[in-house]
């Protein structure tokens, strides 16, 4: 293995292939060079994904207390 230690971008699995890619230079892959799916609104999807779960992250910390169900 020669993955460089830190700030490794998570790797990418086709959905279509299940072959793994790995971004080159951090910038994710657009199509499968495998079976050329193309990735466009999976990446999108899963910038907004992580877009709403830092979102969710945030609101936790500015309130201090959750509510607790009873
Ligand atoms: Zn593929």
């Amino acid at each position: 293995m020669c993955f460089r230690p830190g700030g490794v971008a998570k790797a990418q699995v086709c959905p279509n292939c299940g072959k793994k890619l790995v971004p080159i230079g951090g910038v994710y892959q657009k199509k499968c060079p495998f079976c050329k799916t193309d990735f466009t609104a999976l990446i999108e999807a899963a910038k907004k994904e992580a877009e709403a779960e830092a979102a969710a992250k945030k609101a936790a910390e500015a309130s201090p207390e959750a509510p607790k169900p009873e």
